[in-house]
Parts: C-alpha cells; structure tokens; sequence
C-alpha cells in the first residue's frame, strides 16, 4: 500500500520504519527539509517532502503531529487527497479528534498505538516500537468496514494487536492506566519538594529502585501531561475523583489502626496488578 506519514517523529518515524520493511511504500511529510533527508537516509520513508503534493495518489494518510495540531493537519492535507483515501491519526486522546476530525473527512477512523518511548523527534524513531503492542481504532457509526479491515492489516503488519472499541471509552479506560499516573505521579514528586530541606535533602540521597518506578511519569515532558488534562478532561478528572476517594479509605484505615482491612486491599491489589500487565 502506498502510504503517506505527516509528522516525522517518534511515532511517525517509527512507523514509517517498520511499514517500509513490511513492503509499504511510504511518503513522508515533515515540516523541516533536513527531516525529510534523514528521513530517507533512516530508511523511514522512500519520498520525503515539505510540500502535500506527494499525498496525491497514497491510499491511507497517517496523520503523527502533535494532538493539538491533528484537525489542523487535515484540513491542510485534504486538498490533495483522493476522496476514498483514508485518514488516521495517532493521537492518544481519541473522542474530541474523532468528533472533529469525521466532520472534516469523511474516510477518517482515529487510531491510538499504545506504544512509545520518553523522546521525540525523528531522532528518537526505532524499529519494532510497535511490537506486541495494542493497536486502537475508534470507529464511528459513518466508518466503512472495508476501511476498517485496512487498518486492522496494517497494526498487524506492525506485528502490534488491532483493537476496536468507542472514542469515548477508549479515553476512559486510557485515563486509568496512562494519564493519571501521571497526575498521581506528580503528585508524589510535588509532595516531597514540600517538606523542609533537610528531610528532602535525605529523601534525595536515600531514594532508590522504587522512587525510581513510581514517579517517572511525573517526572516526564509536562507539554504531554498538560495535553492529556486538557483533551481528556473529563476522563481524567472522573478518574481523580474516584483516585482521591480510594486515598481517603487508606487515610482512614489507618487513622482507625484498620490493619486487618487494609490487608485485605493490598491483598486484593496484588492479585489484581497482573491483569494489567500481561
Ligand atoms: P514527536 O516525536 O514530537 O513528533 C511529532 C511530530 O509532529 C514532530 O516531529 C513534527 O514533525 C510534527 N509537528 C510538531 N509540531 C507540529 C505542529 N504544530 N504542526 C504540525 N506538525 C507538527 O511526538 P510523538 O511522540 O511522535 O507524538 C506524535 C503523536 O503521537 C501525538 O499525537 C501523541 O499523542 C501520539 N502518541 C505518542 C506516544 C508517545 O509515547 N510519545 C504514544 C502513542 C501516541 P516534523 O518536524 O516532521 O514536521
């Protein structure tokens, strides 16, 4: 399939990467011309340019910017597009860009691949990123099968796992496990640089393997955490209302001296983690 990427970075790199080693023809789109050289100097792309003209007989369109600049990027590329391509996006908030972003192409389905790293740029695209990783779509009740099955082949030439479900579930249930931790996360950080500088001076000197688990994702790009407060807003907060109100049960087991009962959770919990993992 000839397939063009707009945005060269770390997803749009990786994915042109390993959809070219697949046999995929791929077209990128970068903002930069030095992109578009490393970009076929990587192997990441077979044509690379500033200028839409080449998306002019692609088949799927992959749209890889920045959420904020999804819809935006859509409207600038459709011009140049036939009107059976498909466009995907792989923002990882889906029910705001699938509400707008269906009303400005009619052969768009939202995509989210659940994988990633801590860099970005083209610099930072590796191979088989997308390896055994879930690969979300959210279609809507206009979205054609055909171009469903399109995309399922694509995630599985990814050697990733197609999934369907709706936008606004989707964004639920990736407010659980990706955006508050990272609120969670921050929270942690923010809670020690609050206590008087010799306590935190020790802290600091003392921490140590789990520290280091449990506030990496506060400690990461804060444009990130800031886009997924604001695109899933009302995921995330639904999940930090439910978050707060499991604390204040601890708080108040063990105010109450509730051992047995606070056992019971962590007993739980134990159990329960390894579903999320495997
Ligand atoms: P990235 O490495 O920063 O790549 C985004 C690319 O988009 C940039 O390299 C740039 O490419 C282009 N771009 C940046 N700002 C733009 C703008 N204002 N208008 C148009 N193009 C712009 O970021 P990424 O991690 O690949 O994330 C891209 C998308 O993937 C986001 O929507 C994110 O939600 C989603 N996602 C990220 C992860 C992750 O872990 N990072 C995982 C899954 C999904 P050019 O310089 O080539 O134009």
């Amino acid at each position: 399939m000839k397939i063009g990427i707009v945005g060269l970075g770390l997803i749009g790199g990786s994915l042109g990467l390993d959809l070219r080693s697949q046999g995929h023809q791929i077209v990128g789109i970068s903002r930069q011309e030095t992109t578009c050289k490393t970009a076929i100097d990587r192997g990441i792309a077979d044509r690379a340019s500033t200028s839409f003209n080449l998306l002019q007989d692609v088949e799927l369109v992959i749209v890889c910017t920045p959420i904020a600049a999804i819809a935006a990027t859509i409207k600038q590329v459709s011009p140049y597009l036939n009107p059976n391509t498909i466009i995907t996006d792989v923002g990882s908030v889906k029910q705001p860009i699938v509400t707008e972003c269906s009303q400005l192409w009619s052969n768009f389905v939202g995509g989210h691949p659940m994988a990633g790293t801590a860099e970005s740029g083209i610099s930072a695209a590796i191979p088989n990123l997308f390896t055994g990783a879930a690969y979300v779509f959210t279609p809507n009740a206009q979205t054609k099968p055909e171009n469903i099955n399109k995309l399922k082949a694509i995630a599985l030439d990814l050697n990733a796992i197609p999934y369907i479900c709706e936008a606004q579930i989707h964004d639920r249930a990736v407010s659980l496990i990706s955006h508050l931790p990272v609120m969670v996360s921050a929270s942690l950080i923010k809670a020690c640089l609050q206590e008087e500088p010799n306590t935190l001076q020790l802290a600091q000197i003392l921490a140590s393997s789990g520290f280091k688990d449990t506030s990496r994702v506060g400690g990461g790009n804060p444009e990130l955490g800031v886009m997924m407060a604001k695109y899933n807003k009302k995921e995330l907060l639904r999940s930090l209302y439910s978050y707060r109100d499991n604390l204040d049960e601890i708080i108040d087991l063990i105010e109450e001296e509730k051992w047995q009962d606070l056992n019971s959770i962590l007993q739980i919990n134990r159990e329960a983690r390894t579903k999320f993992l495997n």
